[in-house]
């Protein structure tokens, strides 16, 4: 028998690891230096998780370029996991940043632009009324606790292989069955599964099950799941949920986090209905760390309710320098320049280039990975596409991911780490599409795939 020539994923890693630090010798130093007083020489820990042996150090990034500290010049497809999803510092933002730099950072004040940029929010996203918080993570746990005030109720429900940033009670995991705390969360204050409770998406019996036994405050959900690997929803579910939802007077909190994506009003745009709440961070703001939640007249009026009612004492939510206005001259920028048409047309059009590259290499290959799209957001998967959480977990290969994301990376191409995520920035250059295409093709050509797959 003729031995494989093809390499085992681990070899592959080992293979990359050895050239990524032959060919970074400045990041090797950082690396050196940053060891001492950062914790795993990064200031957030999991910036070290990328899979190089010691961290990618950045020098500058514009557009869909990103550089080095070794001066090598990479082509961006993960853009910050979507916080760079319309381009890294773009013009409209880095001018209005620049101005409003020299004319206040913070004053615990509204700036004269909250007038307007509150009916831009509403013209854009399509609820009446808004807050603004720092993280998405900020304004999903907002969102969670008004929805717990309004209702009374305790309890939240999550789909299973959810994440909605560090928000302790959606950390959840649905187990044999049985909503459990999510495997690897440092330090949580509670038990989570004491707070919420995990079914699968798409599965509308256990939707009407959780709902019916009135604990309830809410429902937290991306429309389409990106943060275990990507699953759409099935036709029809999304409208489900929110009838049902209504239903039992249980408020429906869409986190479109990732999912602006879609299109300039997010996913929710081509929904024939609205969430009682709306979240969307990262990219809000054009990259900027800032966060939105909006809400109807209904969710108004009841929070008017419990203010009235509530005892005196402590208001606020954290984060006092938030809704500063700087943020609000971003997020000014972001809705005149970047969530339109003109733009998301761009982004949708290189992701479609992407997507069916990606289609006709997998079909050359002989091989039934699947593509998901939502928009400018794109993610492929090893065999047929995902009807929830759990199968989508079951379909990851961590080992043959990390050997690809190595491979790409120095070969000058950014994927989001942890799964195959990649974004489509709206000043994609011509040929980058098939770039990408054809480093993974290569990639194919390497790998025993039989091996990776097992
Ligand atoms: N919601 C979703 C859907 C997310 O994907 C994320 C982060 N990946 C968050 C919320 C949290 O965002 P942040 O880290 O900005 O708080």
């Amino acid at each position: 028998m003729i031995a494989s020539s093809r390499l085992a994923p681990e070899t592959i890693i080992e293979r990359e690891r050895a050239l990524f630090r032959e060919r970074s010798p400045r990041s090797s130093q950082l690396a050196e230096r940053t060891q001492s007083h950062w914790l795993s020489g990064v200031p957030m820990h999991w910036m070290a998780d990328w899979g190089t042996p010691f961290p990618l150090f950045v020098s500058k990034a514009n557009g869909v370029t990103l550089t080095d500290a070794d001066a090598h010049l990479y082509l961006d497809f993960c853009l910050g996991d979507t916080g760079a999803m319309y381009g890294h510092s773009p013009e409209p933002i880095a001018a209005a940043i620049t101005t409003q730099s020299r004319q206040g950072l913070t004053c615990m004040l509204p700036s004269e632009s909250v007038a307007s940029v509150g009916a831009a929010l509403a013209a854009r996203f399509q609820l009446p009324f808004w807050q603004v918080t720092q993280t998405a993570t900020d304004a999903n746990r907002a969102a969670l606790r008004w929805a717990r005030a309004i209702t009374g109720r305790s309890k939240i429900l999550v789909f299973q292989g959810c994440y909605h940033g560090t928000v302790e009670e959606t950390m959840v995991r649905l187990r044999g069955g049985r909503t459990v705390p999510r495997e690897g969360a440092i330090g949580p204050a509670f038990d989570a599964s004491s707070a919420a409770v995990a079914i699968e998406f798409n599965d509308a019996e256990s939707l009407e099950q959780a709902l019916a036994t009135g604990e309830i405050a809410a429902v937290i959900a991306e429309p389409v799941m990106t943060n275990i690997g990507m699953v759409l929803p099935q036709a029809g579910f999304l409208d489900h949920l929110r009838e049902r939802t209504r239903a039992h007077d249980v408020l429906l909190i869409l986190d479109e986090t990732h999912t602006l994506s879609s299109g300039p009003g997010g996913y929710a745009a081509s929904l024939a209905w609205q969430p009682d709440f709306w979240v969307c961070g990262k990219a809000i703001a054009g990259g900027l760390p800032a966060a939105v939640f909006g809400f109807s007249d209904e969710i108004e009026a009841r929070m008017r309710v419990v203010l009235a009612h509530r005892e005196a004492g402590h208001s606020g939510m954290g984060t006092t320098l938030a809704a500063n206005p700087l943020v609000f001259a971003a997020l000014s920028a972001a809705l005149k320049h970047l969530h339109t048409e003109v733009t998301h047309a761009a982004m949708q059009n290189g992701a479609a280039r992407l997507e069916q590259g990606l289609k006709t290499l997998f079909a050359a290959q002989g091989l039934d990975w699947h593509v998901s799209r939502v928009g400018a957001r794109l993610e492929f998967g090893f065999g047929p596409a995902p009807r929830n959480g759990s199968e989508a977990e079951r379909a990851m290969r961590p080992v043959l991911e990390h050997a690809l994301h190595l491979w790409l990376l120095n070969r000058g191409l950014l994927v989001t780490p942890f799964h195959n995520m990649m974004l489509t920035a709206p000043m994609l250059p011509g040929g980058a599409v098939d770039r990408l295409c054809a480093s993974i093709g290569e990639f194919l050509e390497q790998v025993d795939l039989k091996a990776s797959l097992a």
